[in-house]
């Protein structure tokens, strides 16, 4: 008879087998301040003080289980379930771990465990399904990602008819939702503004399958992954550049070997203008105005994207910091499935960062992710906050206008 071992069992966590019982339960990634660090730490988990607060509700509890999980002395449960989803997966916890675990990964390989299960919350079973039949996670019919492009004055090329030098993927968020669609707006125009041969994939873009990945659901993932690789191979493209944070870390990371094999770089369009900007020495406008700049986690803690759009902002604007920023900004409470499945908990997240923007006395609240955008919004609109959100891609297009 053949041994059942966690390593057959647990076919995700078994990736991380070295790690699952490291852990001395030490309680940093809780609330650890460090002021002798650069950038200061002013605690850890987002989530922490807007849940029970208990060890589930952050990383100690969520690594003892798993621990148990592993060792087969606990089973996997819809009440697990409920606790492991409340978590934006923002990796401040592996920020804090002097082990240097990835936690983040280590919590979506339980996730994917549940889900293996029959554990999946129904909310995210619905996007996920939604995901694989129409392409994105919003129930809607994918034709409408192509409809931001009749705000342009200029065509924009389809990169599965013509050849281009960069593929602007411009991910489900920005192209569906009505009120964030600027993001995409302003970078067609910013990379129109800057000479770039690019494309979109329009009404034929095939969500990244970031929220299946995030949430666990590795099936979905690995529909729309395979689906975007065949495009991605067919059209031939050597770089692809993404305006949201999500796209950047899936495509990215997720997406890694198989786009090292095509071998097509990833960057966030930010990057790629900021390079632009530098290298043909372009004239950016001071707007006059003041700001603060939140670093979304997949760019931010996940990727380690932080210079980059700082220099922009500081060019066009006066930048003031947050207490909590770079690797140990505070998240927008938004990833990881939680404004799906528990959007009053993104919600307190999202206002404890809008509070921390408050402090700071600027104009408007900076970001690079339609994600961010969305859930800060929210939080601004129920603080009735004078806070004005901003896409970066709309201040360096506002910027670039004296160059018109
Ligand atoms: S995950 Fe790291 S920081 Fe958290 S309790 Fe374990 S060892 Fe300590
Ligand atoms: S990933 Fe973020 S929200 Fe989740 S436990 Fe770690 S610090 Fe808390």
């Amino acid at each position: 008879m053949t041994e059942n071992t966690p390593q057959k069992k647990f076919r995700y966590l078994t990736r991380y087998k070295d790690v699952l019982l490291q852990c001395i339960s030490c309680g940093d990634c809780r609330e650890a301040i460090d002021i002798s660090v650069n950038p200061p730490k002013w605690g850890v988990c987002p989530v922490k003080d807007h849940t029970p607060g208990f060890e589930p509700y952050f990383g100690r509890g969520k690594m003892q289980i798993i621990r148990s999980v592993w060792q087969e002395k606990l089973n996997l449960s819809q009440e697990m379930a409920e606790v492991f989803y409340q978590c934006p997966t923002c990796n401040a916890c592996s920020e804090a771990c002097a082990y240097e675990f990835d936690n983040a990964s280590i919590y979506e390989a339980l996730r994917a465990e549940l889900v293996k299960e029959g554990f999946q919350l129904q909310s995210h079973a619905e996007m996920n399904r939604a995901m694989i039949q129409l392409m994105n996670p919003y129930n809607r019919d994918n034709k409408l990602k192509g409809e931001w492009l009749n705000n342009l004055e200029f065509p924009v090329k389809n990169a599965n008819e013509e050849k281009v030098e960069v593929l602007y993927f411009v991910g489900c968020t920005a192209a569906l939702t009505p009120e964030i669609r600027a993001v995409a707006i302003n970078t067609a125009i910013v990379l129109n503004k800057l000479h770039v041969n690019f494309g979109v994939l329009g009404k034929e873009e095939v969500c990244c399958g970031s929220v299946a990945m995030r949430t666990g659901d590795q099936k979905a993932f690995n529909t729309v992954a395979q689906k975007n690789i065949e495009i991605f191979e067919e059209t031939g493209i050597k770089k692809i550049i993404t305006s949201c944070a999500g796209c950047y870390r899936t495509l990215k990371i997720d997406y890694a070997e198989s786009l090292e094999e095509l071998d097509i770089e990833v960057l966030h369009s930010i990057e790629f203008i900021a390079d632009i900007i530098k290298k043909k020495e372009t004239k950016l406008k001071d707007l006059g105005i003041s700001t603060t700049y939140h670093d979304p986690c997949h760019t931010g803690r996940h990727i380690g994207l932080y210079e980059e759009p700082r220099e922009l902002v500081k060019k066009i604007s006066n930048l003031i910091e947050m207490k909590t920023i770079k690797n140990n900004a505070k998240c927008c409470g938004a990833g990881g499935g939680v404004k799906k499945a528990f959007p009053e908990l993104s919600l307190e997240v999202a206002k404890a960062r809008v509070q921390e923007a408050e402090d700071t006395n600027a104009d408007y609240l900076v970001s690079i992710c339609p994600f961010c955008f969305r859930n800060l919004q929210d939080a601004i609109d129920n603080l009735n906050s004078d806070l004005i959100m901003i896409d970066l891609m709309e201040l360096v297009n506002k910027a670039l206008e004296k160059n018109d």
